[in-house]
C-alpha cells in the first residue's frame, strides 16, 4: 500500500475543512471516511473505535486494546497520529468526553451505528449533531493521481472476470452456479473482497439489481452480470456486461446497439465543467429518442471510491458541476419486464481534457 495513496497531510486539510464548517470536532468510526483519513480498514465491533478529529489540537484514534496492534500496523501507525487503546470494559465514550470536554457541533460519520450516535448524544448532551459527509464529500469528491491509479487496478481485475466469462456462463447451468465460479474469480484476479454478483438471465435481466437465483441460463438468453469488488488498497470495481448464449431474441440487438450508443454518448460527455445531470441527459436522449426511454428507470451512475456507490450521483437535477478526479459509472440499461434487460457500465473519471475509462472489455454485444 503506497503512502501516496494515504498521505499524512489528510487529517490536516480534514481538520482545517471541520472547523471551517463551524464544527468542533468530527467522530469518525469504522468506515470509508476513517480509511480515507488514515488507511485504517477497522472493524466495525460493538467495542468502540472512533477517530476523535478536534477542529483544533491533535486528533486521536481511540481503539479496544485488543484492536491496537492492527491499528499500528495499518497506514494509520506511520502517521503523525496519536492511537489510545482503553482497557477490555472501559468507558470509551468518558475517555473521548475527556478528550473533547464540552463540544457544541460534532459531526458524526453518515455511516455510524444508531446505538453510537445515541452513546455520543448521551456524552455530549449540548452538542448538536450534524453528518461528517458535509466535511469530508468535498475532499473524497476529487481523487487524487493515486487514487485514480487504485481504482484503475480495481477495474482491471473487474476486466479480467469478465473477459473470462465464457468459462462459466455455458446454457444450461444455474444463475446461481456461475455466480458462485465469478465470486472466485473475482478474488482470484485481485480483489480482496467481492462485493456483489448479479448473474440476470433472460427475464431476471428486467430486475436492475437481481442478485443470483437457480434459474438454470437457457440458449437464447440475453445474461446481464454486474460484478464488482474491493481490492487491498480499499478501492471498488464496478463493471457490468451483458452477454447472449447464442443467438439474441426478437428485437434485442437493435435495442442493445442503442443502449451501446447511449452509453457511449454519456462517457463522450465527462469532462471538466459540465453538470453531472448533462451526463444522465447525454445517455438518457439517445435511449428516449429511439424510443426506450420509459425502459430506462434508474439513474445512469454514482461515483465510486473506498465506497460501491457515493457521490456524485449521476442523475437528473444533480447542478454538481464534474470536475478533474471525479470518478463514477456510466451505466445506461433497458428493462422489459417479462422479457429481459440489457445495461453497460463502466468507470470513468474526469480528466483533464475528457474522459478517462476504467473499464476497457469489449462494449459490443457478446455472443457466447
Ligand atoms: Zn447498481
Ligand atoms: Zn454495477
Ligand atoms: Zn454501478
Amino acid at each position: 500500500m503506497s503512502e501516496s495513496l494515504y498521505p499524512s497531510d489528510r487529517l490536516r486539510v480534514a481538520q482545517q475543512a471541520t472547523a471551517a464548517a463551524g464544527l468542533d470536532a468530527l467522530l469518525l468510526t469504522p468506515g470509508a471516511d476513517l480509511r480515507y483519513l488514515t488507511g485504517y480498514d477497522a472493524h466495525a465491533l460493538e467495542r468502540l473505535t472512533c477517530l476523535v478529529l478536534p477542529a483544533a489540537g491533535d486528533p486521536v484514534l481511540v481503539v479496544p486494546a485488543l484492536e491496537e496492534a492492527a491499528a499500528k500496523a495499518s497506514p494509520a501507525g506511520g502517521i503523525d497520529l496519536e492511537i489510545r487503546a482503553f482497557p477490555e470494559g472501559d468507558d470509551a465514550y468518558a475517555l473521548i468526553r475527556g478528550l473533547l470536554r464540552a463540544p457544541r457541533r460534532v459531526g458524526v460519520a453518515d455511516r455510524m451505528w444508531a446505538e453510537q450516535v445515541l452513546a455520543f448524544r448521551a456524552t455530549f448532551p449540548d452538542a448538536e449533531q450534524v453528518l461528517a459527509g458535509g466535511v469530508l464529500r468535498p475532499l473524497r469528491l476529487r481523487k487524487s493521481p493515486a487514487e485514480v491509479e487504485a481504482l484503475r487496478r480495481a477495474g482491471a481485475a473487474i476486466d479480467r472476470v469478465h473477459a473470462r466469462m465464457g468459462e462459466w456462463l455455458i446454457a444450461g447451468r444455474t444463475e446461481a452456479a456461475v455466480g458462485r465460479d465469478i465470486a472466485d474469480a473475482i478474488l482470484a484476479e485481485g480483489h480482496a473482497q467481492v462485493s456483489f454478483v448479479i448473474v440476470g438471465s433472460g427475464p431476471n435481466g428486467a430486475s436492475p439489481h437481481h442478485a443470483v437465483s437457480d434459474r438454470v441460463i437457457e440458449d437464447g438468453d440475453p445474461v446481464v452480470v454486474d460484478i464488482g469488488g474491493v481490492t487491498a488498497e480499499g478501492y471498488c470495481s464496478d463493471s457490468t456486461r451483458t452477454y447472449v448464449l447464442g443467438a439474441p431474441p426478437e428485437g434485442f440487438a437493435t435495442a442493445y446497439a442503442v443502449l451501446q450508443e447511449a452509453q457511449e454518448a454519456g462517457v463522450a460527455a465527462v469532462r471538466p465543467g459540465v453538470t453531472a445531470a448533462s451526463i444522465d441527459a447525454a445517455c438518457r436522449d439517445v435511449l428516449t429518442a429511439a424510443g426506450y426511454g420509459d425502459a430506462f428507470i434508474h439513474r445512469t451512475g454514482h461515483g465510486i471510491g473506498l465506497e460501491e456507490h457515493e457521490e456524485p450521483w449521476i442523475i437528473g437535477g444533480n447542478d454538481t458541476v464534474l470536475e478533474p478526479g471525479m470518478a463514477f459509472s456510466v451505466e445506461p440499461g433497458f428493462y422489459l419486464a417479462g422479457r429481459y434487460g440489457a445495461r453497460i457500465e463502466d468507470i470513468v473519471v474526469c480528466g483533464q481534457d475528457g474522459p478517462d475509462r476504467l473499464n476497457v472489455t469489449p462494449r459490443t454485444l457478446t455472443l457466447l
